[in-house]
């Protein structure tokens, strides 16, 4: 008797939570307090609210299940994918929307072949691991980002009045489609970093007739669901603010102001708080980050060349290691969740990862075939000048939060972990590199210690052992002007010293090594939005440092950097100079070397 009260009083136990959780939803899968025994170092950010999203763009899943991928728990069972993300913390799915991503004969362009039932498949399974879904409509039928905004092949030809009423009936027919296949929308997109254009529309004036056109079906549709328009590059100086101004003297009505952040592209942690507080406060909008990853190894996995590897001419603020990854993502968190209406981050497509066949043949066979691929063949007369030159495999397996083989990697703990903290003891995870410029008549000397990167995103200066010989030294000095790399091991890791062996430069700080204008005169004629010595071994022609100049303002780089050479005898000089950069348009530059005493040059 006394058995069967107890077994009775477990069954009420056991009951109550299920009807608790029916009541308001479908049962979560997402854990409400920490996973226990990672190995991972967290640092907990402070203060993040208990709704903020942590979510996973996963648009891309269905056609690699299609193309044969099988993804694992992590006790290395095979399991459904989303019920993977949302036991490791992942609150929210994003799924990218294309109008028609297909060619006449019914071929899919790839990158997921993101249409609308695919977004139907991918809100349903995400709804039955207890997560919501952000739907990103681009407007297009294929990728839109800031170098391309493309209206889809059934709306080139109509006008704005036309077009605008397209994209509300599409918002509104696409919207219930996904609701009726079981997801639960939190959050959907008008435009897909829209930076000054939208599908096919290159003024604002046009451009927030169709985001306007989209969030009124949204309200209809979904009226819990909040609307959010969507920008790029946070680290152009002003342009946040220029984009949230035209919104408002439009009154678009929208909740949130979400921005992509890569962090080897999109400047600093700082900035990004800064510039997401600074349209929170001036218009009243929640901001957020809706896209950002970051490598897990340098290494590609499916034999299609990758947006970020070593050697890469971006910012490494981080080693490319599974800690490396979550300490950066851990950081986003915290830069977004400093801001008052900071609502959350979305990681991007780390489900995306090799479909794991032998050889770039028979990968393009599945690419092509089920769109796993970023782009397919079939793209090319939708997209000629991108998709039709490059089409091919993944760009991003590297950034992943699964390998390869579809294991998750311990980094996606990082999402459950970064609301409590997870500080085990700091371990060597990386060496930092070491980058050395040698006269030619100098000696090569190779620094018996070298930096840590620890777990904590710390760093310790530990011994190393180079692998260099008495020979290969004696090949460097004979080699001119060259550059080497020279491995070595340091606390068990890999170290890496890059060495620029070049002539004597008669210049204090020509390559700006001491890390600021040390020896030259720097005048700003045209009040350049950024002007100074970065550190940036990636846009370094030689060792870490180089002079950087960027500007938002037309004309506004305009300067000349100065250095006067005392007691230089007689003679025949050599005379170069080397600068680096981008985006610039029409650019002139000069370089030019003035003797003091031109009568004696006679
Ligand atoms: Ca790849």
């Amino acid at each position: 008797m006394k058995k069967r009260i107890v077994s009775l009083a477990l069954i009420v136990i056991i009951v109550l939570p299920a009807v608790m959780l029916s009541s308001c939803g479908k049962k979560s899968l997402v854990p409400d307090s920490k996973i226990e025994g990672s190995s991972l170092y967290v640092k907990k950010v402070d203060g993040l609210s208990e709704g903020f999203i942590l979510g996973m763009d996963a648009s891309s899943v269905i056609a690699e299940e299609n193309s044969g991928v099988k993804y694992y728990d992590f006790d290395g069972s095979e399991r459904d994918v989303f019920e993977v993300l949302a036991s490791s913390g992942v609150t929210h799915i994003r799924v990218r929307v294309w109008n028609d991503p297909y060619d006449a004969d019914g071929n899919g362009y790839g990158g997921g072949n993101c249409d609308v039932e695919t977004a139907c498949k991918i809100g349903k399974r995400a709804s039955d691991a207890g997560m919501k879904l952000i739907v990103d409509f681009h407007y297009s039928d294929f990728w839109a980002d800031p170098s391309k905004q493309m209206a889809p092949k059934a709306w080139k030809s109509m006008d704005i009045a036309e077009k605008t009423e397209a994209a509300y009936q599409f918002t509104r027919d696409s919207l219930k489609k996904i609701c009726e296949a079981g997801a639960e929308i939190a959050m959907v997109q008008v435009g897909n970093e829209t930076n000054g254009s939208l599908c096919g529309e290159r003024t604002w004036f046009n451009i927030q007739y169709i985001m306007a056109a989209g969030s009124k079906a949204i309200r209809e549709q979904c009226p819990e669901a909040l609307v959010a328009v969507h920008f790029a590059n946070p680290e152009k100086a002003g342009a946040y603010l220029d984009y949230a101004w035209r919104l408002d003297y439009y009154s678009l009505d929208y909740d949130v102001f979400a921005s992509s952040y890569y962090p080897y592209w999109h400047g600093t942690l700082e900035n990004l708080t800064e510039v997401l507080q600074n349209v929170a406060d001036t218009y009243g909008k929640k901001v957020m980050v809706m896209e950002t990853s970051y490598a897990y190894t340098p290494d590609d996995t499916d034999f299609s060349g990758n947006t970020i590897s070593d050697g890469s001419a971006v910012t490494k603020n981080y080693p490319y290691t599974v800690q490396g990854q979550a300490n950066c993502f851990r950081d986003v968190v915290d830069a977004v969740s400093k801001i008052d209406s900071g609502i959350g981050v979305v990681y991007w497509e780390g489900t995306w990862i090799s479909v794991g066949s032998e050889s770039w043949e028979e990968n393009s066979a599945l690419w092509e075939k089920y769109g796993s691929g970023w782009a397919s063949s079939y793209a090319a007369g939708y997209d000629p000048n991108d998709a039709g030159k490059y089409y091919g495999g993944c760009a991003v397996d590297n950034q992943a939060l699964f390998d390869p083989d579809g294991k998750p990697l311990e980094s996606l703990r990082v999402f459950n972990l970064v609301r409590y903290g997870n500080e085990v003891e700091a371990v060597a995870d990386a060496i930092e590199d070491v980058n050395l410029i040698v006269d030619l008549n100098g000696r090569i000397e190779l620094p018996e210690t070298v930096n840590a990167v620890m777990t904590d995103d710390s760093k310790r200066e530990v011994p190393v052992v180079w692998d260099i010989t008495e020979a290969r030294l004696a090949d460097m000095y004979a080699g001119g002007v060259n550059k080497y790399e020279v491995t070595g091991t340091a606390d068990g890791l890999a170290a890496h010293c890059y060495i620029s062996m070049v002539e004597f430069n008669f210049l204090e700080n020509y390559s700006f090594e001491s890390g600021d204008l040390t020896g030259w005169t720097l005048d700003d004629k045209g009040g350049a939005d950024e002007l100074y010595v970065e550190d940036k071994s990636t846009d370094s022609l030689t060792g870490k440092y180089h002079m950087h100049f960027w500007s938002a303002k037309s004309g506004s780089v305009e300067f000349t950097l100065e250095q006067t050479v005392s007691d230089l005898p007689a003679g025949n000089y050599k005379f170069s100079v080397s600068v680096m950069g981008g985006d610039g348009g029409e650019q002139e530059i000069y370089a030019y070397a003035k003797p003091s005493a031109p009568a004696r040059w006679r």
